[in-house]
């Protein structure tokens, strides 16, 4: 991730600091086709799991 796309993100998250905030999924819990984080307050998806995949940092 370079820095643009960091900042990019902090502005996203930035925006709804004091919105009330819901992790919704989506197909069912067997098979979950997509997770979202979602505002409530601006009815809006800030993240789609669908779209964005946050992989842990290898430490070896
Ligand atoms: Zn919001």
């Amino acid at each position: 991730m370079n820095d643009d796309e960091k900042n990019l993100l902090w502005d996203i998250l930035w925006k709804h600091r004091n919105h009330k905030l819901e992790v919704a999924r989506y197909g069912g819990n067997a098979a979950p086709e997509d997770v979202c984080l979602e505002c409530l307050d601006c009815n809006e998806v800030i993240l789609d799991a669908e779209l964005y995949t946050i992989c842990p940092q290898e430490t070896e």
